[in-house]
């Protein structure tokens, strides 16, 4: 019979390495604790009207690469393509923001875009993101992106850069469109057809293009920064004295434009380049009219998402250690007839009692079970035969040194 695979795109995370995404999860947790933020779980699927409306209908991510479905009812829902939108609408829905403040929030999970798979590029990949809602002080930009960047430093990454700029507000965008409208025109008759109809409908997204001649036609376009009215202007640069303040190194790159509509003044990227051509190991920006397009009051808010795929790679890359495969304390090693049969209760209460214990009922010779307990990994073989048995005791080996001593099961309890 053929046998079933994963579907393109998608992975399992093996045992081999399911302890690096949990180190890695945990890790960020800490990191995420250490700033206030506090963990949000969302469904992975949603109306798909909430994506059309907030990450835009006119972005690659809403147009070609959602999972959009109708459940049994006709209704349409969408797989989350990002985390945000569903963030946001938690925050609305569940009046999060009640108190007043700032309300400080994180999240890990997967994420579905119908993407072309490669290196570093997935249909189900797992991103980590915080949304910082209810302030538009230029502060708390700069917190976000701190926390990712001390959240990778706390993994010992060393090759990244971060690149911020600023996309504006919708008053200064709308002067940008204008202008690159302007500089699209001469153009159209080269731009692809997607192009043409970005140029109508949003003109930014050709930024965004990846087809090469669009790309070589964008190189030259108008960036927003010459077009930021006063206010955003001086909300970037406070941004980057806060930056400067908290000692984090950046570039400026007024190239940034992020894939998803929601953008406002502040966007930024963490870039590894040691990663080829999906060298985004994470982004994000401010998004000051998203609540209000989800349908709750104008309140702004910054985040930013990483891909842990990605994050994964870089941390192989530099050859850096994501936590410790799990070994157990003990390997109880039973001879004999009667000591086996002892043993399962043995065993039970020892790891009742917080051990981790490995046993391999189907091992018998002392050999093999000798040998188990040097693969697994186990800081001591605990030895039990008919003597132990008679005794009450065990053989406490020490799989390091090979030093051994005997004691009393009541001693290896406690
Ligand atoms: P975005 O939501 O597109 O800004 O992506 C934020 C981060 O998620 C990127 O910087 C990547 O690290 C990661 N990411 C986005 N799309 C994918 C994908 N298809 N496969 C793996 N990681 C991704």
């Amino acid at each position: 019979m053929a046998k079933f695979q994963v579907p393109r795109g998608t992975f399992d995370i093996l045992p081999k390495d399911s302890y690096k995404w949990e180190y890695i999860q945990n890790t960020f947790r800490k990191v995420a604790k250490r700033y206030q933020y506090q963990e949000i779980v969302t469904p992975i699927f949603e109306t798909a009207d909430l994506f059309e409306r907030s990450v835009g209908d006119t972005s690659d991510i809403v147009q070609k690469e959602m999972y959009k479905f109708e459940d049994k009812k006709g209704r349409v829902f969408a797989l989350r393509p990002e985390g945000t939108a569903s963030v946001v609408r938690s925050y609305v829905e569940n009046n999060l923001g009640v108190n007043g403040g700032i309300t400080k929030l994180f999240y890990i999970g997967p994420m579905f875009r119908y993407d072309r798979p490669q290196a570093g590029r997935y249909r189900q990949f797992y991103q980590y993101g915080v949304e910082a809602i209810g302030s538009n002080h230029p502060y708390i930009d700069a917190e976000v992106i701190a926390l990712q960047y001390s959240f990778l430093k706390e993994l010992g990454l060393k090759g990244f850069v971060l690149e911020v700029n600023s996309v504006g507000c919708p008053t200064c965008s709308q002067a940008y469109s204008q202008a690159l409208k302007d500089y699209f025109k001469p153009y159209l008759g080269e731009l692809c057809p997607d192009c043409v109809v970005r140029f109508e409908k949003n003109p930014k997204r050709i930024l965004d293009c990846k087809v090469p001649h669009c790309k070589a036609i964008s190189k030259n376009a108008p960036t927003q920064l010459d077009y930021l009215d006063e206010d955003c202007k001086a909300h970037f640069e406070q941004v980057k004295t806060y930056l400067s303040d908290m000692e984090i190194p950046f570039t400026v790159n007024p190239h940034i434009v992020r894939g998803l509509d929601y953008y406002t003044r502040t966007a930024f990227e963490f870039i590894n380049n040691n990663l080829g051509a999906q060298n985004a190991i994470g982004g994000g920006g401010r998004y000051d009219k998203l609540v209000e397009q989800v349908g709750g009051k104008d309140t702004p808010g910054i985040g930013f998402a990483a891909g842990i795929e990605r994050l994964i790679l870089s941390l192989e890359n530099e050859n850096l250690p994501m936590g410790e495969e799990p070994k157990p304390l003990y390997y109880w090693i039973a001879i004999g007839e009667t000591a086996r049969k002892h043993s399962v209760s043995i065993i039970a209460k020892l790891r009742q009692s917080g051990n981790s214990v490995d046993f391999d009922i189907e091992k018998e010779s002392v050999k093999s079970q000798m040998k188990a307990a040097d693969k697994s990994g186990a800081q001591f073989a605990l030895i039990f035969g008919e003597d132990e048995f008679k005794k009450n005791t065990v053989i406490r080996k020490n799989l390091v040194t090979g030093d051994q001593e005997e004691l009393s099961l009541q001693e290896l309890k406690g």
